[in-house]
């Protein structure tokens, strides 16, 4: 029978043999040691746990190589991989089982603890397991060279994971994947660096003749971490280096010590690793490729990097959950001629930008983009609701509002959540927060609406400043007088010293911040 998407993309992957395909602090797995693990799993979980196609699988851990070995185990299995949350508390991570209804549970030590009630047989690795739970290791017993992998019929079309969305706008919804989302994303990533690459002057053959090495700085439960830098990764031959959780210094440790050639993240860590203290100390020249998404990049990230990592080749991906991690993509010249676009669709992706009502609208209206394709997931475990809200004759409704240029090139003006609405006039927080980004005081910004009882909304600013700089709420305001309309200044603004609240998605948890300074919901 024919192969499915990720176990053709295993059995490939073994080809790479000895090569390293996962760094973890001093432990190093080959991609032979990895298929080998993965199969001997993936055995396990049929014979002994009873696992069988269709199945939920959930892997819940930090960036431990296990958490791969257990999400391709899972897989080739022919069950559905849920990856949950390691961010999560006992609550939110009881209701992602329950959700998704997951039969097994492969959990480090520290997510054990807060699975244990949950009652699902569960395998643990890196710490105590609790009672009626069994260790990793034992589970996997001895690790042979003919380890094999089940013979389980897969199918393209059939489902392969459950990712829980970010959880921005409301709880966290699980996108149902298939294998053929899952197994475009190495093609759609290969396609952006290159043409980053290409387009930030680098030479492409030298490029394509350097092993990749990626420094994955966010999550492997979301897209991003496990599509746009894991599998593709494995597809490529390439090597990921992990990190138990962010931290700037240790990346730029990392960086020199495994000759990183690409970083992998969301915009807060490249702009985080540049503002280290002992950025100048490491040797960075290993670096080549500074790519990063999922969140809106303020244009002073650019000029930056432009400053402090020149002649690298940067790029902003924008991509959801629903639509398997990348989508449409910005890079190099084109990248740094339109910085605030986040550029031009996968070349298996359409995109429209639509009125309300669901019609196209011309190039340059804003309105919500919709997106078609091979990497649009089948819609939402669990919520048929939602499903045909979000899904409409095969449209993606992203919930972001953007506009396309003549060019093609697309620019995403705002999440349709996130807009101010004051008296009847739309003020998009995003590019509020892009103009105040530009004065040297700001080191991070959200603008959040206000109420206001005459207006419906007033816009608010709530600010953090650079280390060691000070600047005045007016001063701000006599600094965005050039820059927006009168009625996009805003006219509350907050200062604190705390990092605002982010996901690990690397986007502001604006409800969370709302609450704290207004007191409402
Ligand atoms: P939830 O759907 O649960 O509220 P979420 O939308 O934040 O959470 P994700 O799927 O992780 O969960 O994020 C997708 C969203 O991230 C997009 O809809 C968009 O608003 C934002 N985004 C992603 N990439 C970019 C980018 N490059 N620039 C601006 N925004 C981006
Ligand atoms: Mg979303």
């Amino acid at each position: 029978h024919a192969p499915a998407h990720f176990r053709a993309l295993l059995e490939m992957s073994r080809f790479h043999g000895d090569k390293v395909f996962l760094v973890y602090e001093d432990e190093h797995l080959t991609f032979e040691d990895h298929f080998r693990r993965a199969a001997t799993l993936a055995t396990r979980l049929v014979e002994e746990y009873g696992v069988t196609k269709g199945d939920r699988v959930a892997v819940a851990m930090r960036n431990y190589p296990e958490w791969v070995v257990s999400f391709s185990a899972a897989l080739v299995a022919g069950a559905v991989a849920v990856p949950l949350n390691a961010w999560w508390t006992e609550t939110e991570l009881a209701y992602g089982v329950r959700d998704s209804g997951a039969k097994v549970l492969i959990a480090d030590g520290e997510r054990a603890a807060r699975l244990a009630a949950t009652g699902v047989p569960m395998i643990v690795t890196r710490g105590a397991a609790p009672a009626g739970a069994r260790a990793f290791d034992e589970v996997m017993g001895e690790v042979t060279a003919d380890a094999k992998l089940p013979d389980v019929e897969l199918a393209p079309h059939d489902p392969a994971t459950i990712f829980y969305t970010s959880g921005t706008t409301g709880s966290p919804k699980g996108a149902l994947g298939s294998h053929r989302n899952l197994g475009q994303s190495p093609m759609t990533i290969a396609y952006g660096l290159m043409r980053a690459t290409v387009l930030a002057g680098q030479d492409a053959g030298a490029a394509a003749g350097v092993r990749r090495v990626s420094l994955l700085t966010v999550p492997l439960f979301h897209v991003t971490g496990c599509f746009s830098a894991m599998t593709s990764t494995m597809f490529g031959g390439g090597c990921l280096v992990l990190m138990y959780k962010w931290d700037p210094e240790q990346a730029l440790r990392l960086i020199e010590r495994e000759r990183v050639t690409a970083m992998v993240g969301v915009p807060t860590n490249a702009w985080q690793l540049m503002s280290h203290p002992d950025f100048g100390k490491y040797d960075l020249s290993s670096l080549t490729t500074l790519g990063y998404g999922g969140a809106p990049a303020p244009p002073k990230l650019l000029e930056r990097i432009a400053t402090n990592l020149p002649n690298r080749a940067p790029s902003n991906g924008y991509g959801m959950t629903e639509t398997s991690a990348l989508a449409i993509g910005n890079g190099g010249a084109d990248y740094l001629a339109r910085p605030e676009s986040i550029g031009v669709p996968s070349p298996v992706v359409d995109v429209r930008v639509v009125d309300p009502a669901g019609a196209d609208l011309p190039s340059g209206e804003v309105g919500e983009l919709c997106v078609r394709g091979p990497n649009v997931i089948l819609g939402y475990w669990n919520k048929p609701e939602a499903t045909a809200r979000t899904f409409v004759d095969g449209w993606l409704h992203t919930g972001d509002l953007a506009k396309i240029d003549e060019e093609g090139f697309v620019y995403i003006v705002d999440r349709a959540k996130d807009m101010v609405i004051r008296g009847g006039e739309n003020v998009y927080c995003a590019e509020v927060e892009a103009a105040l980004f530009e004065h040297p005081a700001v080191d991070d910004v959200a603008v959040i609406g206000v109420p206001h009882e005459e207006l419906g909304e007033e816009v608010g600013a709530v600010i953090r400043l650079a280390p060691g700089a000070s600047v005045t709420a007016e001063e701000l305001r006599t600094f965005l007088s050039g820059r927006i309309a009168k009625f996009k200044i805003p006219v509350h603004v907050w200062f604190r010293d705390a990092e605002l609240p982010r996901n690990p998605g690397g986007k502001i948890l604006k409800t969370h911040l709302r609450r704290e300074i207004l007191g409402n919901p």
